[in-house]
């Protein structure tokens, strides 16, 4: 019999009852280290008294109101993402999917204000942009698109650091390239500053629009309040979310005046995406992580915690292969399936993501210890010994 809640997944039998910082604490009162975050969401931890706070103050004043009514609370979180990011403008969602489909449909809309006949999107091997029909035909892979054709059109997806077939597919009928600056599910692979600095030029040669996917990798997550800082380069689109939330749904596309033009009012919509709850606590994690003294903090513990990384992969060599990754978004390549090793690291109440590219992902909150950092080094380090 079918259970009552949809098997979309392999769970692990283990329920979380509350959590604290970078512990999640199970029904039964084990402890478990917490690397994965809820998946790169909560960059505060578990129960962050600043975010419980603008959470509850907020709660106990009103939580929905709706688009058709000004809302303070989403344009104090417009305000502070234009402040600190390329953008002009921003759209809230709930959710990564729903930035995608949004980022999607700007660049269609550009193009077609504009009278110009280019739709073809393209993207790249091993991405990941959601769930959604747009979303799933936008990554290309097989595993998520089988069974749900026919899949929208308007996408290619090329090979990853394949630059020769990258320079020919983009051409003056490319509506944009969407790309993740560190591809997250893909297995944490970053792409190399001048490759993104040289998808930049490729783009302004041919008119085409850039849009970065940062729903994993931004949100301090690397180090820089967004990956593609490091390029020095600046995208026309960008969707966020995860962390920008704190464990609260939220997204959000942010965009160029030029890149938005066309979204003008009826053009796009949400019911919840936007509403107060929601963007006082993302108001308030923006306050806290794009502040450069908290993001030098992350890049410090980054540095220790891939030293000690690195210290055991040599340790493992039968398991391990190497490490990879940027800031505090950072992955294992294992010799062993990754399914393993998150396995082994259960038994070690310690709790990890695996990835595709036989990644292991690791992604503490960004306001990890350095104890909690050298704790969970001592935890990977007993669950790769037991699958010696
Ligand atoms: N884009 C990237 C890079 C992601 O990692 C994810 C989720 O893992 C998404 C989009 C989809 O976000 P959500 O699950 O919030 O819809």
């Amino acid at each position: 019999m079918i259970s009552h809640v949809l098997p979309t997944y392999n769970r692990a039998p283990i329920a979380f009852d509350r959590g604290e910082g970078s512990w999640a604490i199970a029904t039964d009162g084990s402890r478990y280290l917490d690397l994965g975050s809820g998946i790169a969401v909560n960059v505060l931890g578990h129960a962050n008294p600043d975010l419980v706070a603008a959470l509850t103050a907020q709660a106990g004043r009103i939580w929905h109101v709706s688009n058709l009514y000004q809302i303070p609370q989403q344009e104090r979180l417009a305000d502070l993402l234009v402040e600190h990011t390329f953008a002009d403008t921003v759209f809230v969602t709930n959710s990564g999917t729903e930035a995608a489909e949004l980022a999607i449909k700007m660049v269609r809309k550009y193009w077609h204000d504009r009278g110009e006949d280019r739709t073809e999107i393209l993207t790249f091997e091993g991405a990941f942009h959601g769930r959604s029909t747009g979303a799933i035909a936008a990554a290309g892979s097989e595993k998520m698109t089988k069974g749900f054709g026919p899949l929208m059109p308007g996408f290619r997806t090329l090979p990853w650091g394949d630059h020769d077939a990258l320079n020919a597919a983009v051409s003056d009928r490319t509506a944009a390239v969407m790309i993740e600056p560190v591809q997250g599910e893909g297995g944490i692979r970053p792409l190399p500053d001048t490759c993104l600095r040289g998808l930049r030029e490729l783009c302004d040669r041919h008119g085409a629009l850039l849009v970065l996917d940062e729903v994993q990798c931004g949100m301090g997550r690397t180090g820089r309040l967004f990956a593609h800082e490091y390029a020095g380069i600046a995208p026309d689109i960008m969707m966020v979310a995860k962390g920008i939330g704190g464990g609260f749904p939220l997204g959000a596309v942010l965009a160029t005046e030029q890149a938005a033009a066309g979204m003008v009012a009826g053009t796009h919509g949400s019911t919840y995406g936007g509403n107060p709850l929601a963007c006082a606590v993302g108001a308030r994690v923006m306050e806290i992580v794009a502040d450069d003294a908290f993001l030098a903090d992350v890049n410090r513990k980054a540095a220790l915690f891939r030293q000690k990384l690195e210290g055991l992969v040599a340790a493992h060599p039968d398991i391990f292969e190497g490490v990879r990754g940027q800031g505090l978004m950072l992955g294992l390549k294992c010799k062993v399936a990754p399914t393993d090793v998150v396995k082994a690291g259960y038994a070690q109440h310690l709790l990890t993501v695996p990835a595709a590219d036989n990644a292991l992902r690791l992604l503490p909150p960004l306001n990890i210890t350095d104890e909690e950092i050298a704790e969970a080094v001592a935890r990977l380090d007993r669950a790769a010994a037991s699958l010696a």
